[in-house]
């Protein structure tokens, strides 16, 4: 099986495996796991920030990233097809009392314009005023897509003048910095709030990080421990993490290169159903026509490649290190049979 659902498959390697079976630990709510301040240190100045929270997952860490924000009762707006609205249980409401309105996106990526008419900060006593925008980088559901450069800019000045607080759904920036090549620290410092993720592309088993403000990262270190989230001897994790920087984030442009191949192999026998422009990282969203999303992810099953359904007629394939050039193309190959109508065999 050529297993494409997602980049969070990656196992740990012999290599993480040995890194964290040698990690330094000791109790991370006592303040006292050396691998966990050190890699809470090395993330935040990594990302222009003063601090970082190692958290379980990047929901936990988008959950109190945007709670850092926004009080119960006023809203944080994000596109529609954002991971904090779509994929995170309502949990922002649901725990925190924040109510949410998106704007309207195809791909994930919207003009400073549109979120300008979207924000209400300090909306009186009638209409909900908001707190924070949320931006996702590099966008999930949108296909991988990368901010550009420019817009972050003018997203981070519209809130400033604003009043607005600015949170960054980072899981997979680590992508977005290896396709453009933009540090990551001057993105960092464009937001109030970052979460990144280890446990995608960058193969670590479990754990996300969360950088912001001395003042913010020590109220969101309480809000965690009131969530159950505090743990242990997280040393072992953070090590992976650690680990996946130093020897994984310089890899991550080759499954860049593999969803290129894929979305060519689809292209050649089913043109309409990616645009190859739009491929700019690890993931490759596929529109299967008349075909039902879930019909499509079962006959390319059948053929041997995993995929997700991640909507009525959308299929998502994501590249990662486990799947090599040569997998990846020719599971574009058999999207591309399955899409066209070829039968298998
Ligand atoms: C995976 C992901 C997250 C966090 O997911 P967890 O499974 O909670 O770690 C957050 N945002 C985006 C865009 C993601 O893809």
């Amino acid at each position: 099986m050529i297993d494409l659902r997602s980049d969070t498959l990656t196992r740990p390697t012999r290599g993480m495996r040995e890194a964290m079976a040698a990690a330094e630990v000791g109790d991370d709510v006592y303040g006292e796991d050396p691998a966990v301040n050190a890699l809470e240190e090395r993330v935040a100045a990594l990302l222009g920030h003063e601090a970082g929270l190692f958290c379980a997952s990047g929901s936990l860490a988008n959950l109190l990233g945007v709670w850092c924000l926004v009080q119960p009762g006023q809203e944080v707006v994000c596109d529609r097809q954002a991971h904090i609205a779509r994929a995170e249980m309502g949990a922002h409401g649901a725990l925190h009392g924040i109510t949410m309105r998106t704007w309207d996106s195809a791909d994930g990526v919207s003009d400073v314009a549109t979120i300008a008419r979207t924000i209400t900060p300090d909306a009186g006593p009638y209409l909900v005023s908001t707190a924070a925008v949320a931006l996702e980088n590099t966008h999930n559901f949108g296909g991988g897509t990368v901010q550009p450069w420019d817009h972050l800019v003018g997203v981070s000045a519209l809130c400033r003048d604003a009043g607005v607080g600015l949170h960054l759904d980072g899981a997979r920036l680590w992508n977005a910095h290896a396709a453009t090549g933009v540090p990551l620290a001057d993105v960092g410092r464009l937001f109030d709030t970052v979460n990144v993720c280890f446990s995608k592309g960058l193969g670590a088993p479990v754990g996300s990080m969360l950088v912001s403000s001395a003042a913010n990262i020590a109220r969101a270190r309480v809000q965690r421990k009131r969530l159950g989230g505090g743990w242990r001897q997280a040393g072992v994790l953070a090590a992976a993490a650690d680990y996946a920087l130093d020897h994984h984030l310089p890899r991550l442009g080759d499954d860049h290169v593999a969803a290129a191949a894929f979305a060519a192999g689809v292209a050649a026998s089913a043109p309409g159903a990616v645009e190859l422009s739009g491929v700019a990282t690890n993931i490759v969203v596929l529109d299967t026509g008349d075909l039902a999303a879930a019909e499509v992810a079962r006959r390319a099953a059948d053929a041997g490649v995993l995929v997700s359904a991640l909507g009525a007629h959308m299929v998502r394939a994501v590249t990662h290190q486990e799947v090599s050039l040569a997998d990846a193309a020719t599971a574009g190959q058999v999207l591309g049979a399955v899409l066209a109508g070829v039968p298998a065999g």
